[in-house]
Parts: C-alpha cells; structure tokens; sequence
C-alpha cells in the first residue's frame, strides 16, 4: 500500500495518478477507499438515500448507441411511445408511493418533447420534483423543459475519449458536452456520468472521465458497468468490471461529497447485491422501475434481462446497507464547496487506515 501519497485532486497531472491508483485498490485498500466514501457521505449530510421513480416513455431514439438495444437499427423491438395522460398516471402511483422524485427516461426522440411539456406540470402539481433523461436536444427545448417545470436533467458523457465516444456513441463527443452546457444555461441541475467497460476503454481513461465530470462541476454523477445487449454491435463484449465501477462511485463520492450518485440496477445485473455493495461504496440514489410491465420489456437498454428494480428490493437494500430512504436538504446539496479533498494525503483520506 502506498503512503504519503499526495492527492491534490484538482490540479492535473497528479490527480491523474492518484485516481489512477484508487481505481485499481483491491482488498484493503479497496476497503479503506469505501469507509472513506461512506465517511465523506455521513460528513457531508448525504447518507440518506434518494428514491427515484423512473418511467421509460419511449423507446424510439435517433441515435445508434452500440451498447443500446433501442437503436433504430433494431428491428426486433416494439416501439413504444406513452401519451401525456399515461405519464401522469403512473407519476400519480410513484407520488403515492411517497417518492418525491418522477424521473421520465427515454431513447432521443423529439415526439417527446411536446408531451413531457405538457406532463410536468401535472406532475408537480403532485408535489413532486421532475427529473430527465431524454438525450440531446436544442438549447431551446432545454429552456421549455426548464420552463415547464423540470429541475434536473442527465445526460451522461459516456466516455471523455473522443475518439471511443465517436466510435461507439456514433456521434462527437464535443456535441454532447454542449448540450451539457446548455441544461445548466437553461437553469436544470445536470447529472452525467460514464460507462465501465466499453470496447479498449483502459483504466486510465475512467481516470479521464472522472477528471471530464469534475470540469463540468454536475449536481449528479452516476459509473454503470457496461451490460452486454442482444441485437446491438456490442452484444459479444464482456460486461463492465463490477469492483472498477465500484471503485469510481467511491472516488466520485470522494470528490463529490454532495453530489446525488446512484447505486444503477446494472450493478444488480452482474451480481446480487451489486447495489447494496454500491451504497457501501458511497452511492446515495435508487431509482425504482415504474414502467408498465407490458412496455418495459420493450425499454431494452440494458438487455431483456435487465434487473428491474422494485420499492421492496430498494427498502431492503437500503436497511441492509443501515441507511434510510430520505430527502437531502436542498441547501446541503445544492452548496458547491471547494472540494476538500484538494492536497490532502492518503492518510487524511484514509483516516482508519491505520487502524483497520
Ligand atoms: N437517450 C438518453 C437516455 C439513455 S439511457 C440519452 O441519450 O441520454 C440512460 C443511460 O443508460 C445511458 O446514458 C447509458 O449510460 C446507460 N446505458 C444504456 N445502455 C447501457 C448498457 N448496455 N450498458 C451500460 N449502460 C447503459
């Protein structure tokens, strides 16, 4: 194990280095790395975790994604669009649940657009916050969203590799940036993130990706393992490595002590309680599959047999981690402290290391 390693995590080239390192711990490292996270999380008043209740409204998109089944290219998929009416239906059940958070997913489809305008405000009318995640749009369709009453919005970069966003995303890197840019010139909170696991992505480019996330300064931020899908270009690949994705949501939690960070059902996926082991390694988010049946095997991002998750598995594992759902204050979350983990040692990161 490496000691007296210095970590100025915001100033490159040695952040780098010292990321580099993080993500490869393994066992007492690896653990020291998780108590440090769960430890930033207690200090930073974010270790009640946030539910979310998703509806995947539409499984039309314009993009090939080489990792998603809804590309347009698969033509072994029901495509689904849901009215205005159904969304607010089911954000009625999710309310009713006592979830405070309606999170409307979708592939990119501008047919959307009109009826997510016309939903949001029936939705907060539910006394309910709206969050997005409907791809790349015009600054102007931001604006409208923001308008009609959307909070926050994810888009997720992906990978900061240009030349593999380019490759498996189909489209540049630099265009989702900006539009990135304009959720948060449109007045959304913005959640991003990357993918573990993507054809030739080396450690050291997740590295990159941490350092992209923290130069877009986002409200959210969210590692998934690459999950193989059927009828898509990827479909052979290997999955994405659990205990690396684990080790960036403790590193992002390290450098983002007040950010939302999800525990994705892909952790699941790969094993069972992959995202008990994720709210162990300082995620703080579980988003509770509110798709109806019948159309939600048609939302086919992470394979037919993706794990759906449901309030009584999030409930379980949340007590299993010895946390309780709940609602960050909005004047924790919303603060941006200088990140404190700037200059500080292994050791001030690792504060047990010596004793564990
Ligand atoms: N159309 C929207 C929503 C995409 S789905 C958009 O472009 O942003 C939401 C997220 O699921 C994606 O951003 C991606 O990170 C993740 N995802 C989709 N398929 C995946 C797969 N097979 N493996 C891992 N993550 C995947």
């Amino acid at each position: 194990m490496k000691t007296n390693h210095r970590i100025p995590l915001i100033s490159p080239p040695q952040a780098k280095a010292d990321i580099l390192h993080l993500l490869h711990a393994r066992d007492e490292l690896q653990q020291h790395l998780f108590h440090s996270a769960r430890q930033v999380r207690q200090q930073a008043g974010m270790a009640l975790v946030k539910l979310r209740g998703v509806i995947e409204i539409s499984n039309y998109c314009q993009k090939a994604c080489g990792y998603c089944a809804i590309r347009p290219q698969n033509c072994t998929l029901e495509r689904f669009r849901m009215d205005t009416d159904t969304i607010i239906a089911v954000a009625h059940d999710i309310a009713s649940e006592g979830i405070t958070t309606v999170f409307l997913q979708s592939g990119q489809d501008p047919k959307v657009d009109d009826i997510v305008c016309e939903a949001i405000p029936a939705i907060r009318e539910l006394g309910v916050e709206v969050l997005l995640n409907l791809g790349e749009k015009s600054l102007s369709t931001y604006e409208r969203y923001a308008a009609a009453g959307a909070g926050s919005y994810i888009l997720k970069f992906e990978t900061a590799d240009p030349i593999l966003h380019q490759q498996v995303i189909c489209s540049p890197l630099s265009e989702r940036l900006q539009c990135a840019e304009w959720i948060k010139q449109a007045g959304m909170q913005l959640g991003t993130g990357n993918i573990i696991g993507l054809p030739n992505q080396t450690v050291e480019s997740v590295a990159e990706d941490i350092l992209l996330a923290l130069r877009m300064a986002p409200d959210f931020v969210s590692s998934s393992p690459f999950i193989p899908n059927e009828h898509t270009p990827l479909q052979d690949h290997p999955h994405g490595s659990l205990e690396l994705t684990l080790n960036a949501i403790a590193v992002c939690r390290l450098l983002f002590p007040h950010a939302l960070i999800p525990a994705v059902s892909a952790l699941e996926k790969l094993e069972p309680d992959g995202q008990l082991r994720g709210l162990n390694a300082g995620a703080n988010v579980m988003t509770i599959n509110f798709t109806p049946k019948d159309l939600r095997d048609s939302y086919a991002i992470y394979s037919q047999g993706r794990f759906v998750v449901k309030l009584d598995h999030a409930h379980n594992t949340i007590a299993r981690a010895g946390l309780t759902p709940g609602r960050p204050q909005p004047d924790v979350y919303l603060q941006k402290p200088a990140n404190p983990m700037c200059g500080q040692t292994l050791d001030q990161l690792f504060p047990t290391r010596g004793t564990a």
